[in-house]
Formats: structure tokens, C-alpha cells, sequence
């Protein structure tokens, strides 16, 4: 059993505090509502006037709070300087790369294990202790954020050291972000173009409209791993990213995102590189382009 401070405890915080008291440990929580609290103390933790009394000789501090401001107001002015020097700091909360980065540096500076570990999974979720944490921290730490984090979690996953955590949940949101609405987009034209919807989707999860790793290494197989020949060549996706525009242009679909792919990748043909897979265009954004000759 460890004792454990808990300090934010709206729709994310309640959960994931009350899966830490139910996993046996004591959890000391603090929130600036009263209600939050209320609902806490229900769920089985015991209620702290404020965060230096919650984290007074806890072993593990946890921050579940709304963004950045706050994070910082509530690491720099309390947590920090009061934590007990043996204490492990972890905030939850999904913040700016940067202020993660200058508040683990804050944290080790005063001597202290810290870590950001931001999570997905939404409030059932948290809710369930099936969060996935993304963890920014120093390797060797790494073991007791693990084991830290277990009760509320599905998966506990070590980016790399300070911020890293936040840096992995943006990339991911953002890539989870451009393919939903490409999603939207496709769902929007087959619409236009008289496709029954339950069909369209029968298709396009048995066929090609899910994409596949550009980055060299994760998966073997992939033509990124085989100098980007084979797979599905840039030109011919461009041909069928202007065949989506035509045909959206004539039905009155709306497809801004299937408009920037299409000059995206007519630009990387048109600087040669029409015969290599599609997801080559990973060298292109990077800048890379020698390492595709
Ligand atoms: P929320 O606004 O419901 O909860 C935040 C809580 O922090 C509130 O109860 C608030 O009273 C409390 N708080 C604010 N300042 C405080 C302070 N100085 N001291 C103590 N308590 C303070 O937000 P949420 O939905 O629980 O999200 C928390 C974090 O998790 C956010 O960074 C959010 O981006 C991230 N997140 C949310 C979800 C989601 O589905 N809601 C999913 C993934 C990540």
C-alpha cells in the first residue's frame, strides 16, 4: 500500500483517484470544487483542505488538472517545494511539450523522480482503469511510474525522458485527428456519390483505406523498409486523388483535406518521385528527400 496524493479530480481525475483507493491504496485528494471532493470521499479516499496538506509525506503525487497554467501554478508553488524528497511526481494531464519539459527539469533540479504521462482513453477509461499513460521521464524511473500508474491503467508505455509523454499524445492525436477527418471526408463524398454507407464501410476495413507505418523499422514488411518500391506507387495515387476531386467538384462534396493530399503528392511527383510508394511522402515532410535517391 502506498500513500498517494491525488490532486485533480474532475471527469479524468475522480476515476482514476478512486481506482488507486480501490486498488488499496491511500489516497489523499484535493480539488478546488467541493462537489469533486465530495465525490471522492464516496469513492473512498480522504479528503485534504489543500494540495501541501495532500502531498505532506505522500510517496507518489499525482496532478490530473486542465492544462498547462495550471499544472505550472500547482508544481512550481506547491508540489515542488513541499513534496517529500523520496516522493515520485506524475502529472497526467495533457499539456504543452515545452512546459512539461521545463517542469521535469524543475523537478529533478529540486532533487525529485518526476514524470508527465499523459493519458487516452476518455473518461470511461478512467473510469474502468483501462487508461493508456504515455510517459515522459528518466529510464530508470521508469519501473516505479509503471507501477504507479497499474491500477488505472490498460498500458503504461515509456516515450522517452522529460515531455516525451506529451510529445507522443499530440503526434498521436494529431494523426488521429487528420485520419478522422479524412474518414468524414470519404463517408462525405461516398455519400454524394449514392454509396450506402454500411457498404462503403464493409470496403474500405477489408480493403486499402486504412494506412500503413512510412517510418522505416516497426513493421518489416512494409515498403518502407524495401526503399519504398512496390506498394502502391505516388502516381497512381495521385491519379485517384484527382479522381476524388473531380468526382467531388461534380457532386458538391466538401473534401479540403482529399484537396491538400492531392497537391501534396502531385508536388512530390512532379519532383520525380512518382514511382515510389505512396508512403515516401514521409521524406518529403521531413526534408529528406536525399535519402529516397
Ligand atoms: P476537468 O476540468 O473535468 O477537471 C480538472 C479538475 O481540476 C477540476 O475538478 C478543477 O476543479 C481542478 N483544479 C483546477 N485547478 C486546480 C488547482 N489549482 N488545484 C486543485 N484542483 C484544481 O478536466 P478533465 O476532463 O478531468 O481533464 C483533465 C486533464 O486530462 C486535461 O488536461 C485534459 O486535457 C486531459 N484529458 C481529458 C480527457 C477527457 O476525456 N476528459 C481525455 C484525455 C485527457
Amino acid at each position: 500500500m502506498s500513500r498517494i496524493a491525488f490532486i485533480g479530480l474532475g471527469a479524468m481525475g475522480a476515476g482514476m483517484a478512486a481506482n488507486q483507493a480501490k486498488a488499496g491504496h491511500e489516497v489523499r485528494a484535493f480539488d478546488l470544487s467541493a462537489a469533486a471532493l465530495e465525490k471522492a470521499a464516496g469513492a473512498g479516499c480522504r479528503i485534504a483542505s489543500s494540495t501541501v496538506e495532500a502531498i505532506k509525506d505522500a510517496e507518489i503525487v499525482i496532478t490530473m488538472l486542465p492544462a498547462g497554467a495550471q499544472v505550472r501554478e500547482v508544481w512550481s508553488g506547491e508540489v515542488i517545494p513541499n513534496a517529500s524528497p523520496t516522493a515520485l511526481i506524475i502529472d497526467c494531464s495533457t499539456i504543452e511539450v515545452a512546459t512539461a519539459r521545463s517542469l521535469g527539469g524543475a523537478a529533478s533540479a529540486a532533487g525529485l523522480a518526476a514524470a508527465d504521462a499523459p493519458v487516452s482513453g476518455g473518461i470511461m477509461g478512467a473510469e474502468a482503469g483501462t487508461l493508456a499513460f504515455m510517459v515522459g521521464c528518466e529510464e530508470a524511473i521508469f519501473p516505479r511510474v509503471e507501477l504507479a500508474l497499474g491500477p488505472m491503467a490498460k498500458v503504461v508505455i515509456h516515450a522517452g525522458g522529460a515531455g516525451a509523454g506529451q510529445a507522443a499524445k499530440i503526434c498521436n492525436n494529431m494523426l488521429l485527428g487528420i485520419s478522422m477527418a479524412g474518414v468524414c471526408e470519404a463517408f462525405a463524398l461516398a455519400e454524394k456519390l449514392g454509396l450506402d454507407a454500411q457498404r462503403f464501410f464493409d470496403i474500405a476495413s477489408k480493403s486499402s483505406g486504412q494506412t500503413y507505418c512510412p517510418w522505416p523499422g516497426p513493421v518489416p514488411s512494409a515498403p518502407s523498409n524495401h526503399a519504398y518500391e512496390g506498394g502502391f506507387l505516388t502516381r497512381l495515387m495521385l491519379k485517384d486523388l484527382k479522381l476524388s476531386q473531380q468526382a467531388a467538384a461534380n457532386s458538391g462534396a466538401a473534401t479540403p483535406l482529399g484537396a491538400h493530399a492531392a497537391a501534396l503528392y502531385a508536388l512530390f511527383d512532379g519532383l520525380g518521385y512518382g514511382g515510389k510508394d505512396f508512403s515516401a511522402l514521409l521524406q518529403l515532410v521531413r526534408g529528406r528527400l536525399s535519402e529516397l535517391n
